[in-house]
């Protein structure tokens, strides 16, 4: 039993193991490379980092653009993201993308995100909340995560669905495609007031600013940064979990940078103030947009100084110190208490790369 496990866990790390055979070869490859003209060694690195779920697929966002979208609008070759209160539409796990003149747009806002440019021809975000499906049930809608799928009847073979339930099915471009459209249109429904004087502001920038007529006030979507992460002392990990997550479900910790605060100090303060630990050097992995509803996970790696746990029952309900071992047996499915982290997070991602010995 234990032996198939530790298979799994191998099996689990080849990809990895890989990228750690090519490092191994050091410098001299990354020499040879560099003589050959194939990507030199840290753009390979840097992929690693970028396969994070919503890593970035390298979209034209564009942004010169913005001012005329009326321009970008009468493009034939213009196509709609159809969303429906956060949850984008979906074909066979591909973001759905219409003609402007579709059926299904009549049910659109007249103001659409302007995402980018896919191959020269603009691509938009429409708001279609608006649109009442006849079997709606709001209870599933209220969940942590709504496992219920809309189909609008204009386009019936896709499906509106919560991008937490489908986000590493999508493709990169369609990941950073339907983050974006929900990250942005959320920042629309709850920033309709100047912020500065109070009057209502005005969608404009192809939504990616909103004016007040009131007193000429700008406002842009904002990105919160937090801190997630990956604590070590010798071989184990920090995790804690928070009050009403399944049980033996942990994950790394994370809190919200402060103003005036570095990366750094954020990480050091959430961990002392949630676990009691102290925290030495912390190096800066990989970060991931998280839209839910606008946060930029900055993943991280620090050495504690010491394991005696002091936890702050307020902050999170327990911590614990995790081997290598545990951790990757939790990883396969086949630990008795411990449950594998959410594939799409980027603590996952940490975790993972940190049992492939693959931080750097
Ligand atoms: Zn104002």
């Amino acid at each position: 039993m234990f032996r198939s496990a530790v298979r799994r866990v191998q099996e689990y790390l080849k990809p990895w193991r890989n990228f750690n055979e090519k490092s191994d070869e050091g410098h001299t490859k990354y020499r040879e490379e560099i003589a050959l003209g194939s990507p030199p060694w840290h753009l390979v690195k840097m992929k690693i980092a970028e396969t994070v779920t919503f890593g970035g697929s390298g979209l034209d966002r564009a942004a010169e653009l913005r001012g005329d979208v009326q321009t970008l609008k009468a493009d034939p070759r213009a196509r709609a993201v159809p969303v429906w209160r956060g949850k984008p539409m979906l074909e066979e796990d591909a973001l759905v993308r219409v003609p402007l003149d579709h059926s299904v747009m009549q049910d659109a806002a007249t103001d659409m995100v302007f995402l980018g440019r896919e191959d020269g021809a603009p691509v938009f975000a429409a708001d279609l909340s608006a649109w009442v499906p006849d079997d709606l049930d709001d209870a599933s809608l209220d969940a942590f995560l709504d496992p219920s799928e809309q189909q609008h009847p204009a386009y019936p073979n896709g499906v509106f669905a919560e991008i937490r339930a489908i986000m590493t099915r999508l493709s990169p471009r369609d990941a950073e495609l339907a983050a974006t459209a929900k990250a942005v249109m959320g920042w629309h429904v709850t920033h309709r007031f100047c912020a500065r004087c109070g009057a209502e502001s005005k969608f404009a920038m192809g939504g990616w600013q909103r004016d007040c007529a009131a007193c000429d006030g700008h406002h842009f979507p904002r990105t919160d940064p937090v801190v997630i992460m990956l604590i070590t002392h010798g071989n184990s990990v920090l995790v804690g979990r928070s009050p009403g997550w399944p049980e033996g479900m942990y994950s790394l910790l994370a809190g919200f940078i402060e103003p005036g605060e570095t990366i750094e100090a954020a990480v050091r303060r959430e961990v002392f103030e949630e676990a009691g630990v102290r925290v030495g050097h912390v190096t800066y992995l990989a970060s991931q947009p998280w839209p839910f509803p606008a946060s930029l996970m900055l993943g991280c790696a620090g050495d504690a100084l010491d394991t005696t746990l002091n936890i702050d029952p307020v902050e999170i309900e327990d911590a614990m110190w995790v081997t290598r071992e545990d951790m990757a047996l939790a990883f396969t499915g086949n630990h008795p208490k411990l449950l594998p982290a959410r594939k799409g997070a980027i603590a996952h991602f940490l975790l993972e790369a940190w049992l492939a010995d693959r931080l750097d």
